[in-house]
């Protein structure tokens, strides 16, 4: 029974450009053909707008790599002896939704303007302080070229997936169209993963984003906005393969990631150890700060209330701090 069901899920195709057959993955919504790397949609037609960031890195390049986040990002860590344990080269799939977008929206803005005047004469000048609330009509638009980012698969087991878009977003003007035959020769040894997102879907959830990115700004402009209409004519959706190296370091025993993008060798994200080092500095100075606040309270305790007050805040908050990076085991940074 179990059998049928899958039958009727795998559906067979040939590719529409060099006739070869494709084992297609069902999860998949856009297939690669293995022979000439065209892109093929669910409903068997090609897609011409598939691109690729350029890797331009190595294992060797990804060592250094390594060495220069944790020397720079590990400073006063004493982080030695760390081993690189595991690296895996990934292309990465988004989609970027390309529009014209268009907004045009209407409410007020409400604040309080202080204005002092001169009042009376000769002894009796005094200046008089006034608090008016002023309510502006805004009436604004927004017209902008877009390119909206959006991760190919469902799900996060992607380090880093939430940041990569800004950065993906930012090199796209510097892809090219993906090249099969470079892929096979020099960037063998990555793992390839097509989009879970159809087309229609990125485009949906492309506007989605549009709509509430500009709703968002309207909120901000206004106290309360009265009308905002958005107008999205699209300019392109590509598919984008972006190259991802995602790290694994050991250090005293615990692994942390690292995740590097290939094109620009820019960091993603990492984690850093937090080192007894680290605690031990981090504790110094709160000592020394507590310290400081009970002299400060000492010396201007009698003069002025507010002093230990003050004080006293100041210590709850570095030692807040402290308990926080004195109990985590490791740093997120970019
Ligand atoms: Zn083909």
């Amino acid at each position: 029974m179990s059998t049928v069901v899958l039958m009727s899920l795998v559906k067979e195709y040939q590719c529409p450009h060099c006739n070869a057959p494709m084992d297609v993955n069902p999860e998949d919504a856009i297939f690669n053909c293995r022979s000439c790397g065209q892109a093929v949609l669910s409903d068997g037609s090609e897609f011409k707008d598939h691109y690729v960031l350029r890797n331009t890195l190595n294992r060797t390049k990804i060592h250094e790599i390594i060495k220069g986040f944790i020397k720079k990002k590990g400073f006063m860590r004493g982080i030695k002896g760390y081993k690189i344990t595991n690296i895996t080269p990934t292309l990465t799939p988004f989609w970027v939704v390309t529009s014209d977008a268009y907004t045009h929206f209407v409410g007020y803005l409400r604040y309080t303007e202080t204005k002092t005047r001169t009042v009376g004469t000769g002894k009796n000048r005094r200046t008089v302080t006034d608090h008016v609330t002023v309510y502006r009509p805004i009436d604004q638009e927004i017209r902008e070229k877009r390119a909206d980012v959006l991760l190919g698969r469902r799900g996060s087991s992607i380090y880093g997936y939430s940041k990569v878009k800004d950065i993906v977003r930012s090199e796209f003007s510097t892809a090219v169209p993906f090249e099969h035959d470079h892929l096979i020769a020099t960037d063998k040894e990555f793992d390839y993963l097509s989009t879970e997102i159809t087309l229609d879907a990125a485009n949906q959830l492309g506007k989605t984003v549009v709509f509430d990115n500009h709703r968002a700004r309207a909120q901000k402009a206004c106290t309360k906005v009265f009308d905002c209409a958005t107008q999205i004519t699209y300019s392109g959706t590509y598919f984008v393969h972006a190259p991802v190296w995602q790290v694994e370091y050991e250090f005293k025993g615990e692994t942390y990631r690292v995740a590097i993008l290939g094109s620009s060798g820019r960091i993603i994200l990492g984690e850093i150890p937090v080192t007894t080092t680290f605690r031990m500095i981090f504790l110094t100075l709160t000592v020394l700060a507590i310290g400081a606040a009970g002299v400060v309270s000492y010396f201007f305790g009698q003069s002025a209330v507010y002093v230990p007050i003050i004080a006293g805040i100041v210590a709850a908050v570095i030692g807040f701090f402290t308990l926080k990076n004195t109990f985590k085991p490791k740093s997120v940074v970019d």
